[in-house]
């Protein structure tokens, strides 16, 4: 039990294949109380139903900040502590550089980098509060190597802010006891590319994985559950690759 008595929560973790659905199990799992928070409130508190009792489905879109500061209160109002945040909700669109509007952009920065911010910004005073705490922010092996697996270069250019982003958090947190670390998944078999990944990309993409293989949703959720957990209290500005070995450098 890594996680015994902790209270986590997890953004974009209704999405039953999902990532961020995976660590909630695994949270749960290994003792936390977790908080699900996604866009589609029922779908929010049936998943935190599924991880059995104590746990918490909230409804908010991590983009807004109102939505967002809500949220966190009523976690704070249930739990009176918050012990871990995963900021994994995202999106991505297989676009090309003259392809993306003003709106492409912003729905997907707004989602994985505003989100960050705006969640990382209502769980902190807590956290200072606390003396203690751990952040872990979704980024992707599309920011390392510039796309060419799925998003396009709005995407990239989200996941890479997410790195920057989490890594002045860090800096800037770290006198706090407060430790904020990234994970760049390679590709994961989610539902986030809504069917839009053609057999033939998917086989040039899997040429290039030393593993040979897709990763699953519980192999970033493990690295996720090291990284919230007392295993890792050295560790923090990092980014942690899960990626079958598809970046070796
Ligand atoms: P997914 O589509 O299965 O799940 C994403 C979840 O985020 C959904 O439940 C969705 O409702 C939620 N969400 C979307 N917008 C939101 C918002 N504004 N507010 C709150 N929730 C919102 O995706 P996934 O594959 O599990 O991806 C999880 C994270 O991992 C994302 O940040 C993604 O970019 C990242 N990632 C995924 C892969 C991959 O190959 N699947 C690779 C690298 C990084």
């Amino acid at each position: 039990m890594l996680l015994e008595g902790k209270i986590a929560i997890i953004t974009g973790a209704a999405s039953q294949r999902g990532i961020g659905r995976a660590m909630a199990r695994t949270f749960a799992h290994h003792g936390a109380r977790v908080v699900i928070l996604d866009l589609d409130e029922k779908a929010a508190r049936d998943a935190a139903e599924d991880l059995g009792s104590d746990h918490l489905g909230l409804a908010a879109n991590v983009a807004d900040a109102a939505q967002v500061s809500r949220a966190v209160e009523a976690v704070i109002q249930r739990y009176g502590r918050i012990d871990a945040l995963v900021n994994n909700a995202g999106i991505t669109q297989p676009l090309k550089t003259l392809e993306i509007r003003g709106s492409d952009y912003d729905k997907v920065l707004d989602v994985s980098l505003r989100g960050t911010l705006l969640m990382s910004q209502a769980v902190i005073p807590t956290m200072r509060a606390q003396k203690s705490g751990s952040i872990v922010c979704l980024s992707s092996v599309s920011a390392q190597r510039g796309g060419g697996i799925f998003g396009g270069p709005h995407y990239s250019a989200a996941k890479a802010g997410v790195l920057g982003l989490a890594r002045a958090m860090a800096r800037e947190l770290g006198p706090d006891n407060i430790r904020v670390n990234s994970l760049t998944p390679g590709l994961i078999h989610t539902d986030i590319t809504g069917g839009l990944l053609s057999d033939e990309r998917l086989n040039g993409i899997l040429a290039g994985i030393p593993l040979g293989r897709m990763g699953n949703a519980q192999e970033v959720a493990d690295a996720a559950l090291f990284l919230a957990s007392d295993l890792s209290t050295y560790l923090t500005g990092i980014t942690l690759d899960v990626n079958g070995g598809m970046l070796i450098h």
